[in-house]
């Protein structure tokens, strides 16, 4: 399948502001939106979770919400709380597979 990582960057009109253009140049949407490949291994209606390629341990795995934010202080309630669940399931699924002594959650912007 190709990929056409700046198709969502046509969509970009003059008049759009900063937080409307936004989602258009973040690659976090891009891979939400099957615009930008990842190797993905957990979905649902909130949340997105896929393989780093930079695997800075094994099952190193990034956990997004579905729509654009800034960062976690962006998130709505409802959200959260559903991104929480998704946290806590794909951190399970990540044990299971790389069985460790430990796991790391990170929050970076
Ligand atoms: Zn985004």
């Amino acid at each position: 399948m190709e990929v056409d990582v700046n198709r969502c960057l046509t969509r970009i009109d003059d008049d759009m502001s900063v937080e409307a253009i936004a989602p258009f140049n973040c690659i976090f949407c891009k891979i939400v939106s099957n615009s930008a490949p990842a190797s993905i291994a957990y979905e649902d209606d909130f949340s997105l979770a896929f393989l780093d390629l930079r695997q800075l341990s094994p099952g190193h795995t990034l956990l997004i919400p579905q729509k654009h934010v800034a960062d976690v202080r962006d998130l709505d309630e409802e959200t959260g709380r559903h991104f929480m669940a998704a946290l806590s399931k794909v951190t399970r699924a990540v044990s299971a597979a790389f069985p460790s002594q430990g796991i790391s959650v990170l929050h970076s912007t």
